[in-house]
């Protein structure tokens, strides 16, 4: 039995990364994009697991589908855990991750590499439509480059430096970054999670 997910987000990359992380467990894999809801979720949450519960109850609720829901960002210890959940509207609403990767530069002006330390976080939530079947969450550390590099990723991935590649997640490129970011982390937990689920699906 191939199980439906469908990912509560609109964010392509995002769901492309999700994709590939997941690709070995070969899940049929649909988003909002393939729904014809109109879907607004307000990230009201005061965590990343809050909002990444909202997001699977509220999609889960609607398609009455098997639901993954993430939240995710970066915490730099410098701006006492900013962005955090406001990661994506850092610099304002509708506003480009240049936009937001510019004004993290700005706001870490003049301090040596040692004292811009960060790190990413993603929280994934698996709902039903009956209820929340699971919650994980990943993490990854690094450190905020001084400029940005490389092409690949979204985000502040052209500043968040590896230490022990000193090379940015955007310059590495997704087979090492699919390996060891946040929201690997998070789904590979999450896959146990589904792994189980399944099972309980087919013995009922
Ligand atoms: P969300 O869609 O509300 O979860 O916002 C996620 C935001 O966090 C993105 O728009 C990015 O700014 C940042 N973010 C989360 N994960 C990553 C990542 O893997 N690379 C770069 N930025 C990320």
């Amino acid at each position: 039995m191939s199980l439906e997910i469908v990912v509560a987000t609109k964010n392509r990359k995002k769901l492309a990364e999700i994709k590939d992380i997941l690709k070995e467990f070969k899940p049929n894999i649909t988003s909002l994009a393939d729904y014809p809801h109109p879907v607004r979720i307000v990230e009201n949450g005061k965590s990343f697991r809050e909002n990444a519960i909202k997001k699977a109850l509220t999609v889960a609720r609607l398609t009455g589908k098997f639901t993954l829901g993430e939240d995710s960002g970066l915490c730099v210890y410098a701006l006492r855990g900013m962005p955090g959940i406001y990661s994506s509207r850092f610099s304002g609403k509708n506003k480009s991750d240049r936009q937001n990767n510019l004004k993290l530069l700005k706001l870490l002006d003049g301090l040596p590499l040692r004292k811009r330390k960060a790190y990413y976080v993603c929280a994934v939530a698996l709902a039903d439509k009956n209820d929340l079947v699971g919650v994980t969450e990943g993490r990854c550390s690094g450190v905020i480059g001084f400029q940005e590099k490389g092409t690949s990723g979204f985000g502040y991935d052209p500043l968040f430096v590896i230490p022990r590649y000193k090379k940015t997640f955007a310059q590495l490129g997704e087979k090492i970054k699919h390996k060891m970011s946040h929201r690997y982390r998070a789904l590979k937990k999450a896959k146990k999670i589904i792994q189980k689920y399944i099972e309980r699906q087919r013995s009922s």
